[in-house]
């Protein structure tokens, strides 16, 4: 399966990545990731991407669809993937729609985690403190909420149209989210 997981930061699109990627056995990609090992590794593109990120801003769309393509050709991706913080605006959403075309593996659905403001900041607030990300600091958190509502909740309305949105509540324990993830993506099956 391909599936593409749309949410605010904090929505919980990394913890239920994780057990997607157990469930249906297909790799996690998350351009977050990729773009951390990236500046964690030193490389040019890492330096380029570093201060953006801190600052909770967008990275050049270039960088990251050329990160991403490379990501994508590895082998492990023929039975499907769980795409995690791409795409982030409408741009990165066509760009997407048209690489997976060209690679003959358009997405089958896109995962909407709805989680209420109040709460992302309550768990991005306690994530800063838990991990230390540098973007999670109260300014670089302000930034990428309003990012988020600015450039990336029109992605949400993109998936609607082709009718691939499948839309769920992502507040309450982690497992509940999970099953109502199950059933979104697969309304026939016995998730338990
Ligand atoms: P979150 O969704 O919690 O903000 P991510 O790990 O997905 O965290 O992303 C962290 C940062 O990495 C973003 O704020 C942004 O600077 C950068 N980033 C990740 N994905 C993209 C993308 N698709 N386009 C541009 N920048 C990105």
């Amino acid at each position: 399966m391909r599936l593409v997981l749309l949410g605010a930061p904090g929505s919980g699109k990394g913890t239920q990545a994780t057990r997607l990627r157990e469930h249906l056995q297909v790799p996690h990609i998350s351009t977050g990731e990729l773009l951390r090992a990236a500046v964690a590794a030193g490389s040019a593109l890492g330096l380029q991407a570093k201060a953006v990120m801190e600052a909770g801003n967008l990275v050049s769309d270039d960088i990251v669809l050329g990160m991403l393509e490379e990501r994508l050709l590895k082998p492990d991706t023929g039975n499907g993937f769980i795409l995690d913080g791409y795409p982030r605006n409408l741009a990165q959403a066509r760009a997407l729609d048209a690489l997976l075309d060209r690679i003959g593996q358009p997405a089958d659905v896109a995962v909407q985690l709805d989680v209420a403001t109040e709460l992302l900041v309550d768990r991005l607030s306690g994530r800063a403190k838990l991990e230390g990300r540098a973007d999670d600091s109260p300014d670089a958190v302000r930034k990428r909420l309003a990012v988020y509502s600015e450039q990336t909740a029109p992605v949400v309305d993109f998936y609607r149209n082709q009718g691939k949105l499948a839309c769920v509540h992502g507040e309450g324990g982690m497992d509940e989210v999970f099953v109502r993830i199950l059933e979104a993506i697969n309304p026939t099956s016995d998730v338990g």
